[in-house]
């Protein structure tokens, strides 16, 4: 294994077309090679073709089988040891110890799916045996359990490039329900992504899986991104990154002959909710775990604070003045690529030109290419309300306080604020009731909410939610992080009156999987 600058398609490594994409070390704007020639719809079309022949037998594979592949690709990115973490940190310009993070990360993500898979819970199994005598007419035998969708088009972020990525969340969700994967590399770090890439076709291989089951294409998002969402074969997708990246790809899935779903991750802000008794009692604690969170990865996190509500008075005064000496001693760090860094100042401008913001705080000036400086602005409640453009999301580390006169106006606030990944309540004690009035409306605009924390920092787990009503996603009904994604993947097949030799071992009346079943209304385990 190494870099060829090769996409991988049916066990194969299969040279590009298209102009070559170059990584570029976004610490020093140095090229990396090799070169990685983009794919065309010849390609795409191949990798479909492939997918399609692949999921018919892929997704009837036993539950340990598939089970033993997702631990199997853990393995194989493990062994990749540091060819994988130096490659990874020369194309994102991440800490070293970030990156090492992010493959303990994804590989603990590819286990607990292999988890999820074995217990077989997501095939939710519902049996209604036949009522022959029932009256006034008879019921059928009837049998409900989840199949895989198809084949699924995962486009890999920018900003997790291993744990949301080739092997991310996606990949390993729709891998877990059955779903055959092609990835559309993110041109920020090819590499990285042929590696895993790499990995993951290694693992098709040793499993004697169909090698349709896994391809990993480079090039543009317009020609290999468009054609693969518009593909017949391709039944869902899987995306993070910009709004109008997402939204693009969600009109061409809806424009389709047959309309496909589209789990989008985009823009999120996640407020975050001072209450009054916990500014007083701990101000100087909040203002330094509120830019310790705002300056994590450089502020390129999705569940990024973005935005922090109070109600004005000495309180909120003294958290500011902390958070500005916070601010100003926060060294600059690298941004992902120099399209996120020109993307994050041109966002700053935007603010800084808004009459009715004031900037706050900035940040240590940085000496390399790409360097994100910590911005803390602040304005109050009637401008925010009225100016939408207050609300845009500035991918790095900026943020935006909102002064509120009263409770009322906070309640105004959130009530305005568009779809959320996260947000978050601060609060003491005497804090509680008030913090309550908010709840109701923050469950309408938020997939997460968090008390007394930071929402940077996501738990790969069965409770999490990483999702949220619009912008936010493009489909709050789920999560892209945590067991519960895979449900993105799977449709529900009800089978009346099969005779039981003609039954997948799921739904057989002997129950030969040992699977935890829903039998005539009562829970079976
Ligand atoms: P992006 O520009 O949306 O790109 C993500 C992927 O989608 C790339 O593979 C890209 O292909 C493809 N793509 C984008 N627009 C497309 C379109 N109209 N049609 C088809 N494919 C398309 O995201 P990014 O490069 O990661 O970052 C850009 C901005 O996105 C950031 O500045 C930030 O604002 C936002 N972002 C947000 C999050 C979040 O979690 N909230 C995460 C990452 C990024 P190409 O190879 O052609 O570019």
């Amino acid at each position: 294994m190494g870099l060829t600058g090769n996409m991988l398609i049916g066990g194969q490594a299969v040279p590009g077309t298209r102009d070559a994409i170059k990584a570029i070390n976004p610490a020093t704007d140095q090229v990396l090679e090799p070169g990685y020639p983009g794919g065309s719809r010849e390609h795409v079309e191949q990798a479909c073709a492939l997918a399609w022949s692949a999921f018919d037998s892929y997704r009837e594979t036993s539950l340990q089988e598939r089970a033993a592949f997702l631990e199997s690709i853990a393995e194989q990115i493990e062994a990749l040891g540091d060819t994988l973490v130096d490659r990874a940190v020369a194309e994102s310009g991440l800490p070293r110890l970030r990156i090492q993070g992010e493959v303990g990360r994804t590989c603990f993500q590819l286990r607990t799916f292999a988890r999820t898979v074995r217990t077989g819970e997501w095939l939710d199994v519902r049996v209604d045996e036949a009522l022959p005598e029932r009256q006034p007419l008879p019921r059928p035998d009837l049998r409900q359990r989840h199949i895989a969708l198809g084949p699924v088009a995962v486009f890999g972020a920018s900003n997790f490039p291993l744990a949301f990525s080739v092997a991310g969340g996606d990949t390993a969700s729709a891998l877990a329900a059955g779903c055959p994967v092609i990835v559309k590399a993110h041109s920020a770090h090819p590499g990285t992504s042929e590696l895993v890439g790499q990995a993951i076709q290694q693992a098709v291989a040793k499993h004697g899986l169909a090698p349709g089951v896994f391809a990993l294409l480079f090039g543009s998002g317009v020609e290999i991104g468009t054609g693969l969402v518009s593909d017949p074969r391709i039944k869902a997708v899987g995306f993070t990154g910009s709004r109008s990246g997402g939204i693009a790809l969600t009109q061409v899935a809806q424009a389709r002959r047959e309309p496909i779903p589209v789990y989008a991750e985009m823009s999120s802000i996640n407020p975050v909710f001072l209450f009054e008794h916990a500014l007083l009692n701990r101000g100087a604690a909040l203002a330094e775990g509120f830019i310790a969170s705002l300056n994590q990865g450089a502020g390129q996190f999705c569940t990024n604070p973005g935005l922090v509500i109070a109600i004005k008075g000495p309180a909120l005064d003294a958290f500011l003045a902390t958070a500005r000496q916070a601010v100003e001693r926060s060294p600059a760090q690298t941004m992902l690529t120099p399209g996120i860094f020109k993307a994050y100042r041109h966002g700053l401008q935007e603010l800084a030109s808004n009459a009715d913001a004031r900037l706050v705080g900035a940040g240590l000036e940085g000496t390399g290419p790409n360097q994100c400086q910590t911005h803390l602005f602040v304005t109050c409640a009637r401008d925010f309300l009225e100016q939408p453009a207050l609300q845009a999301e500035i991918f790095g580390s900026a943020s935006l306080l909102v002064e509120c006169d009263d409770i009322a106006q906070a309640r105004q606030v959130a009530e305005h604020l568009e779809g959320q990944l996260t947000a978050t309540l601060h609060l003491d004690e005497a804090d509680t009731e008030t913090a309550r009035t908010l709840l109701a409306t923050l469950e309408r605009k938020a997939g997460r909410i968090l008390v007394n924390g930071w929402p940077t920092g996501v738990e790969v787990c069965d409770a999490m939610v990483h999702g949220g009503p619009f912008p936010a996603t493009s489909d709050a009904r789920s999560t892209s992080v945590g067991t519960a994604a895979i449900a993105r993947f799977l449709r529900p097949v009800c089978y009346q009156n099969f005779p039981d030799t003609l039954l997948q071992p799921a739904i057989q009346q002997a129950n030969p999987l040992g699977l935890c079943r829903l039998v005539n209304g009562q829970r079976e385990t």
